[in-house]
Order: C-alpha cells, then sequence, then structure tokens
C-alpha cells in the first residue's frame, strides 16, 4: 500500500488544522511533462486561484515497476525542503489509482533546454547560476540529504529565472530530523555517516566513487556541480561518449579536456571539483566546506546573501 494519510485533514507543522485537498480543489490545464512513472499537469487551485504544477503519479504502475521507494524517497525529501532554489511540496492527495504531489509550478522550464538554446552561458551567467546551485547544495547538505542526480534536466527555472531543484527520487537522507523520524528507505544511517551504498545517477555526471565503489557522499554533488559549470561554460559536460560505458570509463580515469578559451580561473574552479577523491573536491568538510568554496576567485563579487532576491543575469 501506499502510505498516505487516509484522515481529512492533519494538523500542520504551525500546528492548525489543514484540510487534505483533493482533486476536485484543482482545475486541472494542460500537461507540463511526462516521467516514466508520472505525469506533470498545470493546475489552478479552485479557492485561491494559484498555480501549481501537480505531478500525478499511477499507483499501479509503480507497484507493478516497483518504484514504491522511490516515490515514498520523493515525497519525504520534498515535504522536508522549504527553501527558495527548491521546487516546493504544497500538498499530496491520492485517490483510487493515483498520487498526487502539489508542486510549485517551475514555468521556465529546464536548465538543460536554455543551455541547448544559447549554446553556453558567458562567464556572468554562468556565475550567477553556479552560485545558486552552491547556495542550493549548502541547505540541501545541511538537513542532511545528498541529491545524487544533479543535472541540468532537474534544474528547472521559476518565472523570475530563479533555479528550482527537482527529482529527489534518488537522493539520500543521512541525517534524521529533529523528531526522530527513520531515514525514509528503511536502512538506519547513524547521524554524520557520509555515505550509503546504491548506484544512482545519471550516467554523465555520475562520481567516480559511485562507479567504482558503489557509495555515494555529500561531495558527489560537487562533482556533479564542477560537471554543470564545465558545461554552462563549454555547452558539453565534460565526459561524453557514445556509450554509457565509454563515459564511465573516462570518469574513472579522469579523462576531460577544456576547450579553447575556456576561463583559467573558471577551469581552476572546475579542475578543484571535479577530484577523484571524494574527501579532495572544494565545498566538502575535510576541505573547507561551502565558505572555501564560495571564496574561489570564480565568485568573486557574488552577494551570497540574497541570491533568490537578486535580479538573474539575462541569458544571451
Ligand atoms: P523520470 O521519472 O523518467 O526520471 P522526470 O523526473 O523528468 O522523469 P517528472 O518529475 O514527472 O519526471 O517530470 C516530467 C516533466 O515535467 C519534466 O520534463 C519536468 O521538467 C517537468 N516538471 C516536473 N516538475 C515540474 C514543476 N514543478 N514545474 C514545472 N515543470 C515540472
Amino acid at each position: 500500500k501506499m502510505a498516505e494519510e487516509t484522515t481529512p485533514s492533519k494538523l500542520n507543522r504551525a500546528g492548525s488544522l489543514q484540510a487534505k485537498r483533493k482533486p476536485e480543489d484543482f482545475i486541472f490545464g494542460k500537461v507540463i511533462g511526462e516521467g516514466s512513472f508520472s505525469t506533470v499537469i498545470l493546475a489552478k487551485e479552485v479557492s485561491t486561484d494559484k498555480q501549481y504544477a501537480i505531478k500525478v503519479l499511477d499507483k499501479q504502475h509503480i507497484i507493478r515497476e516497483n518504484k514504491a521507494q522511490y516515490v515514498h524517497r520523493e515525497k519525504s525529501v520534498l515535504s522536508k525542503l522549504n527553501h527558495p532554489f527548491f521546487v516546493k511540496l504544497y500538498y499530496t492527495f491520492q485517490d483510487k489509482d493515483r498520487l498526487y504531489f502539489v508542486l510549485s509550478y517551475a514555468g521556465r522550464g529546464e536548465l538543460l533546454d536554455y543551455i541547448q538554446k544559447l549554446g553556453s552561458f558567458d562567464e556572468n551567467c554562468t556565475r550567477f547560476y553556479a552560485a545558486e546551485v552552491v547556495s542550493a547544495l549548502e541547505h540541501l547538505h545541511g538537513l542532511g540529504i545528498i541529491h545524487r542526480d544533479l543535472k541540468p534536466e532537474n534544474i528547472l527555472f521559476n518565472e523570475q529565472m530563479h533555479i528550482q531543484i527537482t527529482d529527489f527520487g534518488s537522493s539520500k537522507i543521512l541525517k534524521t530530523d529533529q523528531l526522530g523520524e527513520d531515514s525514509q528507505d528503511g536502512s538506519q544511517v547513524a547521524p554524520g555517516q557520509k555515505r550509503k551504498n546504491s548506484f544512482v545517477g545519471t550516467a554523465q555526471y555520475v562520481s567516480p566513487e559511485v562507479l567504482t565503489s558503489k557509495k555515494a557522499y555529500y561531495s558527489s554533488d560537487l562533482w556533479a556541480l564542477g560537471c554543470i559549470i564545465y558545461q554552462l561554460l563549454s555547452g558539453l559536460p565534460p565526459f561524453r561518449g557514445g556509450h554509457e560505458y565509454q563515459i564511465f570509463q573516462k570518469i574513472t580515469k579522469l579523462e576531460y579536456e577544456f576547450p579553447e578559451g575556456f576561463s583559467p580561473t573558471a577551469r581552476d574552479l572546475v579542475e578543484k571539483l571535479l577530484v577523484l577523491e571524494p574527501e579532495g573536491r572544494l565545498g566538502c568538510e575535510e576541505m573547507g566546506g561551502f565558505d572555501k568554496l564560495k571564496k574561489h576567485p570564480f565568485f568573486e563579487g557574488v552577494d551570497w546573501s540574497n541570491l533568490s532576491k537578486q535580479k538573474p543575469p539575462q541569458l544571451v
């Protein structure tokens, strides 16, 4: 059975009674996108006129394909997140056949589309969006969560062109919260433990330790960040190949090159993120944490205090 409250209302975190939403509370509009187990639909809440993206999941399909734990994971992580750089989960409900996740609507689509449309980003735009991702990861890791599948398809934009990171089906909760809830997949993990077994991720952004030891560290997300910064500036991810196998070979050998004209400061940053040993990556605890990463010369001039309130640079 897909776990979901069956009561019509529940106490929210502030302690007030909140009515459980139901499909009839929304007017469903166009389909925004399709995943392997879900359809995302633009919807309007009748009582508030507010727009949401509702992710609709087919229960039977999930059970047939044995994906219940991914769905639980996604719900569990999303409900812990309340930060401007992440898609927010407002409500969940279900009917006989489907689960519904009511999410903030990221109306401007995926980062990948912008890279493909523009070819690449200039240094100023790259700095701004890399800073938003860094700031998002600092928050996520602070909550004890590893994303594990960070990539340009999972970085969406809202109307103001700020990032909205999504897709937490592969993520890992390492810390338990103050309420003493268990980590979601039932595997007990001691607080502070930095890694956990299991292979997930997307070929081009997957870190070498996930490939060789099948372990994910917080800094696996920093590896992905290095890949993304490289891709923003050059247009292509650093590790490419016709087959996954070729890509994996290159990753484990750290085999990649910088194209001509790649800025030396950016190159220095990428080289400090794309480090084979997870403990050697700029931004991980052993290397001085996020403070040290944010002080890298590539980020010079970034005001880290209020990125989500700043006007993003125009993409050209
Ligand atoms: P898969 O399940 O196969 O990994 P996926 O993660 O892309 O695919 P969904 O999360 O269902 O699957 O997303 C389907 C599409 O809808 C994606 O293209 C995504 O960009 C878009 N989408 C998802 N969430 C939102 C959102 N909150 N706002 C706007 N678009 C969204």
